[in-house]
């Protein structure tokens, strides 16, 4: 059984290896390191504007500079898997290096996008909002030039469309971006001039304003106009009734679902692990800075979000990337999104392991489109956290329960605990508690269960949550009236139970 489980999941893993599904460019914007945007035209192209000279120095010492000084900067200070958009959403986390250099980094990866060898003309839904945000075409350019001028030393001059949709002209010192999230009333940049002598000094000298007149025939207008509508671009409309809109809702159907999903999900851990991955870049994306890295919050805390809702320290919401019935709510939720938009439901019900990836490819890119009606706030929310909270709660019961049922028989200082919610040894499959049994240390994994029933020598069980693979040396189970204690050896963690041999079983407490 256990090997025909290998080799099916090996195969699943064949079939599904990155080259095969468009689906999982979606995870590759965790770059190891940040690269370079290619220039695309050449450095004499931009001639009436900017000389050859400027842009190659501009471009090969400047940019790449900065590019690289990010990249060493990140890799001191092991931050690895980063986005460099991330970064400077959430640059009040890092430190000045990296606030200058990511800066430079974003900045002129965006300045060269926006420039055009050939005049174009201001079209589209950006000069509509532009006319009316500034009332004019000609008010916006007089404002943008009027900052632009005002600016004193390095900086940039931008057009930014504020969270609350509206166009405005700021500018920034140094290489900060209007993204990062230092300043209140920032906002995504459609439009930016780079201000610093060494983007015109060669040609233009001590004549900025010239340089700031010129910029106006350089714009790559449909390139900005493209940038506006991918910011500003509505998700499509879709009523609020996607969202569970009555707590009370019958979850029936759901409660259905959850039976399919755990075996389905507890057969094949590379569709949990998507998903797992797909939830933690989604909280940190929607979460900003209440998202801590590994360590971040308090040595040995685990990645994830912290301080939300009121709530001092680590939030119960981790535990959506591992918990069934929030994948099902949050399923059961999409779909009504899925549907009303004509496309199939999501399901990985009745389909081979290579179609189940995909849903699950699917499924994600769908959390990631909505994920800012789902969080931080919505019914759908709202549901999936109470779920989070029983859970959890049920969960402290039942391991102090445990705890007080071990003291009893070991005596209160052989009973250690030591997994707190989402700490790392909880976290990493670890350990929950270390027993002391006859003078000897053992950890031991606690889990609360739904039945267990003993034949043909050995004991079956299913659990509340994932079954897999535990590496500690005592399994110990929970039904809130009695305490199984086992030996963790030739355990079969296959499939959606456990099977233990009987003569593993060490204690059965009351
Ligand atoms: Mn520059």
């Amino acid at each position: 059984m256990k090997s025909l489980n290998l080799l099916s999941e090996s195969l699943i893993q064949k079939i599904t290896g990155e080259k095969s599904l468009p689906e999982t460019k979606f995870f590759i914007n965790e770059m190891k390191t940040i690269g370079i945007e290619k220039l695309p035209y050449g450095y004499a192209s931009l001639r009436r504007f900017i000389d050859p000279e400027t842009m190659k120095f501009h471009y090969q010492k400047h940019y790449k500079g900065y590019v690289n000084k990010l990249n060493s900067a990140l890799r001191k200070k092991e931050y690895g898997d980063v986005e460099l958009e991330k970064i400077v959403k959430q640059i009040s986390k890092y430190n000045t290096t990296i606030r200058n250099n990511a800066g430079g980094a974003f900045n002129h990866a965006l300045f060269w996008k926006m420039l055009s060898p050939t005049p174009q003309k201001p079209t589209g839904e950006i000069l509509d909002k532009i006319k009316k945000d500034f009332g004019s075409y000609r008010e916006f350019k007089e404002r943008f030039e009027s900052v632009a001028k005002k600016r004193f030393g390095s900086g940039w001059v931008w057009l930014v469309i504020t969270k609350g949709g509206r166009l405005k002209v700021m500018s920034t010192q140094n290489q900060d971006n209007p993204l990062m999230n230092i300043f209140d009333k920032g906002g995504f940049p459609v439009l930016g001039l780079d201000l610093w002598e060494h983007a015109y000094y060669l040609k233009y000298q001590n004549k900025r304003d010239e340089y700031i007149q010129n910029f106006w025939d350089a714009i790559n207008w449909k390139f900005v106009n493209e940038l506006f509508l991918s910011k500003t671009k509505k998700e499509e409309t879709i009523t609020e009734s996607f969202m569970i809109n009555e707590q009370k809702e019958s979850y029936t159907p759901i409660g259905k679902a959850i039976q399919n999903y755990m075996f389905i999900l507890s057969n094949n851990k590379n569709l949990l692990w998507t998903f797992r991955k797909c939830i933690d870049s989604v909280l940190s994306d929607v979460y900003g800075e209440n998202y801590y890295e590994k360590g971040e919050y308090a040595p040995g805390e685990m990645s994830g979000v912290y301080d939300i809702d009121g709530i001092k320290g680590r939030s119960v919401l981790n535990k959506l990337n591992t918990n069934i019935i929030g994948f099902v709510i949050l399923l059961h939720d999409i779909n009504k999104a899925v549907v009303k938009m004509g496309e199939p439901e999501i399901t990985l019900v009745g389909k081979t392991p290579k179609e189940q990836i995909n849903e699950v490819y699917r499924f994600c890119n769908y959390i990631k489109k909505y994920k800012n009606r789902i969080f931080p706030s919505s019914n759908t929310l709202t549901n999936i956290m109470n779920i989070l909270t029983k859970t959890h709660n049920k969960g402290e019961s039942n391991e102090s329960f445990v705890n007080t049922l071990l003291k009893k028989k070991l005596g209160d200082e052989n009973v250690k605990t030591v997994g707190k919610l989402g700490s790392e040894q909880d976290m990493s499959g670890g350990v929950d508690i270390i027993l002391t049994i006859d003078g000897v240390d053992k950890t031991g994994q606690v889990k609360p269960i739904y039945s267990i029933t003993q034949s043909e020598g050995e004991y079956v069980i299913k659990i509340k949550g994932f079954v897999k693979d535990y590496k500690t040396d005592l399994l110990i189970f929970t039904d809130n009236k009695k305490v199984y204690v086992f030996d963790n050896k030739n355990v079969d963690a296959s499939g959606d139970h456990f099977k233990i041999p009987s003569d593993n079983l060490i204690y059965e407490l009351v």
